[in-house]
């Protein structure tokens, strides 16, 4: 595939003139073909208002028409899996390998939207038939189904270039729900960006979707991102990144004269608890498996567990083990070189902290983006006095916090900010033992795990990757997952309209044959 280096404006490429980026080789520093070219503000224009019109057209498009699409696009990038192998690790540093992986995540979870959207029942009909002999007043008739929201604003990921990508969970969420989409491209792949735009598009027009049902737009974040966010046709926006990005982009959608939805996915230090029986039945295999759980993709995953907390009796052969295992450990080419820098100066914060010790660490180095495990120690007491030690540092770095008192570990658990994922490693007995940690767990994290490690993040129906406040912008959602579809839909009811005039999902013969809920019960 030839790569143009200009943005997708519905069927048409941009003609803009400003470079905005170029992909850079993390790991050489060298600077990848073609220049990315700037989407004007005109243009920006022309998407938003291509997806406007869309909308209507596409929203009202059946399940199996829109399953279809879904499906065309999946099929449209596993044809290019071989150059998504090339171009990707030299963007991203990843090794083909994981890019290999991650396009078949991608279009898995396009098919898995595909299937919930061909079976209909996702709208959640609800019917309640009206009673016009009710005393002492009538009962109205009432409909109610999901409705797509509107053009969605998505802002790719840099640490997923394909599954929270282009054409990743937000962007298949939005679809499913009838939603057009228009992306902001991730400076970091720009190039894989538009190879997968390049299968949006074709799928759209080999489907008969409207011009305008996607759109690829390229640009920095706080002029062309932020101006996305601003325009009046975007419904909702869909978000994986910093704190700091995802905050402004809520900021920003909350000042608009009409506010939206957010939905960003920001940061997480995913804490783990190894309670006293799972320490000393599996100390070694845990120190292990945290290790490799904490490694994995350089610890650029946002459930990477970034906050340990362990006894400190008994701990002698798990602190050992993990020591030994990251000392022996080695560098990993990070995705770019400004998430190398933070990488790094997360780690030096943490070695200039009073009552932080260094467990080992092996050096990272900015010459090729290189990320070196490091895994730090200290206790209650210091952890709960400093605000840093619970900011995410992400990379391949953890932070261990020892106790031996069971009040400390809860005092430390309720302090937590919201978290994607918390974890438990313990015995049944631990579990009765510690049954208010789970209380405290749940209320904090979207996702509670017991006896495994947080990394690993399971794309299927009942997936909840979300959680509180910061670790999203609203801990009702989740991002991975087929309830991602809900984020984009809105509920509307229908009063006493007539069978003829209402949309299939609530006619009363129920021509999708779809499962709903009819005066209270459900089918
Ligand atoms: P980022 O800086 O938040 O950028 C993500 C996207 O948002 C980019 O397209 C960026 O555009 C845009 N953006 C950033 N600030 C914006 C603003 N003020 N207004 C509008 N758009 C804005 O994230 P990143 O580049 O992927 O990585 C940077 C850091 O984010 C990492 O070091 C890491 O700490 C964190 N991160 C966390 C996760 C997680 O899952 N927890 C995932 C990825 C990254 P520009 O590139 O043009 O600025």
């Amino acid at each position: 595939m030839t790569l143009q280096g200009t943005s997708f404006i519905g069927n048409q490429r941009g003609t803009g003139s400003d470079i905005s980026c170029h992909a850079n080789n993390p790991a050489t520093g060298e600077q990848l073909e073609p220049a990315y070219i700037s989407t004007t503000s005109e243009e920006l224009d022309r998407a938003v208002e291509l997806a406007t019109a869309a909308f209507p057209i596409y929203s009202a498009s059946s399940g199996t028409d829109r399953a279809k699409f879904l499906r065309t696009i999946a099929d449209e990038i596993d044809a290019i899996v071989d150059e998504i192998a090339v171009r990707g690790p030299l963007e991203s540093g990843l090794p083909e390998a994981r890019l290999r992986g991650e396009t078949a995540r991608t279009t898995g979870q396009l098919r898995l939207f595909a299937s919930v959207v061909e079976d209909g029942s996702w709208v959640d009909a609800r019917i309640e038939h009206g009673q016009p002999d009710r005393q002492p007043i009538p009962k109205v008739d009432l409909r109610s189904q999901l409705r797509g929201i509107g053009p969605v604003a998505v802002f790719a990921a840099s640490n997923f270039p394909m599954a929270f990508s282009t054409a990743g969970g937000d962007t298949a969420s939005a679809l499913a729900a009838g939603c057009p989409v228009i992306v902001k491209a991730h400076s970091s792949h720009p190039g894989l960006s538009e190879m997968v735009a390049q299968c949006v598009i074709k799928a759209a027009n080999s489907c008969g979707m409207p011009e305008g049902v996607f759109s690829l737009v390229y640009g920095s974040g706080r002029t062309i991102g932020q101006a996305l966010v601003k325009h009046p046709g975007i419904q909702a926006v869909g978000f994986t990144g910093s704190q700091a990005g995802g905050r402004a982009l809520m900021d920003s959608a909350a000042a608009r004269p009409q506010p939206i939805p957010v939905y960003a996915e920001m940061s997480s230090i995913n804490p783990v608890f190894i309670l006293p029986g799972a320490l000393a039945e599996r100390g070694q295999a845990l120190a292990e498996g945290l290790y490799g759980s904490l490694t994995m993709g350089v610890g650029q995953f946002c459930t990477n567990p970034g906050l340990v907390f362990t006894p400190t009796s008994g701990a002698e052969a798990f602190t050992e083990k993990l020591t030994t295992t990251t000392a022996a450990g080695a560098t990993g080419t990070m995705l770019n070189n400004s998430i190398a820098e933070s990488y790094c100066s997360g780690v030096e914060t943490l070695k200039a902290k009073g009552g932080v010790e260094l467990l080992a660490e092996v050096p990272s180095s900015l010459k090729g983006a290189q990320g070196g495990p490091a895994v730090f120690r200290t206790n209650v007491d210091t952890f709960l006095k400093d605000d840093d030690l619970v900011e995410e540092v992400f990379g391949p770095t953890t932070l261990i916090v020892a106790s031996d008192e069971k009040a400390e570990l809860l005092k430390a658990a309720e302090a937590l900010e919201g978290q994607l994922t918390a974890t438990i490693q313990g015995t049944e007995a631990d579990l009765a033992e510690y049954s208010d940690l789970v209380e405290i767990l749940v209320r904090k994290a979207g996702r509670v795990i017991f006896n495994g490690f947080p990394t690993g993040v399971e794309v299927c129906h009942s997936m909840v990757h979300g959680g509180p406040y910061p670790a999203t912008s609203d801990g009702r959602s989740t991002s991975v997952g087929t309830m991602a579809i809900y984020r984009f839909a809105r509920p509307v009811s229908y009063q006493n309209f007539p069978d003829t005039a209402l949309p299939d999902a609530l006619k009363e013969a129920n021509p999708l044959g779809i499962k709903r809920m009819v005066d209270g019960v459900r089918d």
